[in-house]
């Protein structure tokens, strides 16, 4: 064998720069599913099976391409269940003059592959629009960089949503105050969001999940995941003609019941590389119907937000998975795992989680790891927490947007401040303060909303430093105007939810 190329399970596209020179007479592609991978974290049943059965209709799509594939799966009894060892098998077994891989997602797989006894050349990724080296050329320029001027630097680069003057179309870059609205009684209905029902191939994997990962959290019951290239793009086209149109006014709304809105869903087939972030942006471009505020801000998520969150990742590890700017000292909350809680907007967003692998941005930012860094849970588990329970959650793009925007434990390298809120922000956007027991107004006493007395106390702890940034003034002032009487209760309940939850 000339070439061993070797594909993860987030790799899975034909085209990537490991194809290149792929020589069908001589070549061969190596896939793996290992053990390690589905256990070094607790991982959600329906994000196993999401990769399982990804990288299963891989092969078949690269076999029917004319590509050799040594598949080993993962009840193989021949199979060591790690990644270095199963490279080391099929490199004594094909012994090819070359390994090629493409540059991991993730540093600890980095770390491994570059540690082989016969480490693999490593290609370039293309699926990113900014490369490594592109972001950190923009760090040096850029020391403290922020999502803004990197997204403007991405619009232009790419042309995307730019007229002819090179100048952002609509004489804006951002539309983002037109995009806060709540969902009200006579609201918008919400589309369905198309299924895709497993076939012989994922029903074998959802059994093989079903027994073997059993004690694993979440449900593997109606599983729908777009597992093929195929299904992915269907399910881009029925989001850019059914719901893209209200994906932003409603980008930061909630509701009981609706986990999906009008979002994408799109996270998980662009992580393994099933889609490519520039034909995503392009399909929902060619949408004509669809308003600017719609336009820009899905475009802001893809070329602004999630490339910049791979750069920050890559520039700041392997130190930035230990940093915690806000000494934060708690472990996690156990109803995290159960949603078993009665505060009605955590309950919520859990089950959306457990049963489906997902919870849509703000349900993420704004109410599980809202609560979490209110309470002052230590970042690296909230991340661990978040990759053990989402379909999409890979640790490039977890880490940054857990540890770093979602719990401010980068010290404000994601995020310049942290997204704090009291009880009253998800009152304003869903409809679940309503069917709860407590009171988001209220700070003290037996009706008191937990995250509206988390917020002052999170307010008072952290004062010195963050009463002097600009951006929280409002917050500050607002707190100044508690006598001592009440922010002393307020410490006292704060404590007491502290070692009620945890
Ligand atoms: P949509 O709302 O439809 O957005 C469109 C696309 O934009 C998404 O599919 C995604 O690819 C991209 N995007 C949007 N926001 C971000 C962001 N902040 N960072 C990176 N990409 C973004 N996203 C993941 O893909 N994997 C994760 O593990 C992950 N962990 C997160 C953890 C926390 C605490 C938070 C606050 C956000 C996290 N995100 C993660 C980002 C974002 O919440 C998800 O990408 C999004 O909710 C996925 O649902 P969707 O496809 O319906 O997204
Ligand atoms: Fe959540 Fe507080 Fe509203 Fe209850 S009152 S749903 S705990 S924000």
């Amino acid at each position: 064998v000339r070439h061993l190329v070797l594909v993860l399970g987030d790799q899975l596209d034909a085209d990537s720069a490991a194809f290149d020179d792929f020589d069908p007479a001589s070549d061969v592609v190596l896939q793996m599913e290992v053990m390690e991978e589905t256990s070094y974290i607790a991982q959600h049943k329906k994000r196993i099976a999401y990769f399982l059965a990804s990288m299963r209709h891989f092969r078949d799509e690269l076999i029917a391409r004319g590509r050799r594939v040594h598949y080993v799966e993962i009840d193989d009894p021949a199979n060591t269940g790690r990644f270095e060892t199963e490279i080391g098998r099929a490199q004594r077994r094909f012994k090819p003059s070359r390994t090629i891989a493409l540059e991991p997602g993730d540093w600890r797989v980095a770390e491994k592959l570059r540690r082989l006894p016969e480490p693999p050349e490593i290609r370039p990724d293309r699926h990113f629009l900014c490369s490594r080296e592109e972001f950190a050329n923009f760090c040096e320029k850029h020391p403290r960089p922020i999502l803004e001027t990197f997204y403007r630097a991405m619009r232009r680069k790419t042309g995307l949503l730019m007229d002819r003057e090179n100048q952002p179309v609509g004489g804006a870059w951002n539309f983002d105050a037109e995009n806060r609205k709540a969902l009200g009684r006579n609201s918008p209905a919400i589309p369905t969001r198309p299924s895709c029902p497993p076939d012989e191939i994922t029903a074998d994997v959802l059994r093989l999940v079903a027994k073997r990962f059993a004690d694993s959290p979440g449900k593997i019951e109606g599983f729908d995941l777009p597992v093929t290239r195929g299904e992915a793009l269907a399910q881009l086209d029925a989001f850019v003609t059914e719901r893209l149109p209200l994906f932003g006014t409603y980008q930061d709304a909630m509701r009981s019941g609706e986990p999906f809105l009008f979002h994408s869903v799109l996270s998980g087939p662009l992580n393994l590389h099933r889609l490519q972030p520039r034909e995503v942006v392009e399909a929902a471009l060619r949408n004509k119907g669809a308003p600017l505020n719609a336009l820009e801000g899905f475009t802001r998520q893809i070329i602004g937000w999630r490339e910049f969150v791979r750069g920050i990742y890559w520039q700041r590890m392997p130190h930035y998975a230990d940093e915690n700017a806000l000494d934060a000292d708690l472990p996690m909350p156990r109803f995290y795992w159960s949603g078993n809680t009665d505060m009605r907007c955590l309950a919520e967003a859990i089950g959306h989680t457990i049963d489906h692998a997902y919870a849509h941005h703000i349900e993420r930012l704004m109410v599980l790891g809202l609560f979490a860094m209110l309470l002052g849970v230590r970042p690296y588990e909230v991340h661990r927490w978040h990759m053990s329970m989402f379909w999409d959650a890979v640790d490039w793009v977890s880490l940054p947007n857990t540890l770093g925007m979602s719990q401010h434990g980068d010290g404000g390298i994601v995020g310049t401040k942290p997204y704090a809120a009291s009880g009253n922000y998800i009152n304003r956007m869903s409809d679940h303060c309503r069917h709860c027991r407590f009171d988001p107004r209220q700070s003290v006493g037996e009706d008191a909303c937990p995250f509206t007395t988390l917020y002052w106390n999170f307010l008072d702890k952290h004062r010195r430093r963050f009463a002097s940034n600009v951006r929280m003034r409002n917050q500050y002032s607002n707190l100044d105007r508690k006598d001592g009487a009440e922010l002393r209760a307020i410490r006292r309940q704060a404590a007491a939810i502290s070692q009620r939850v945890t």
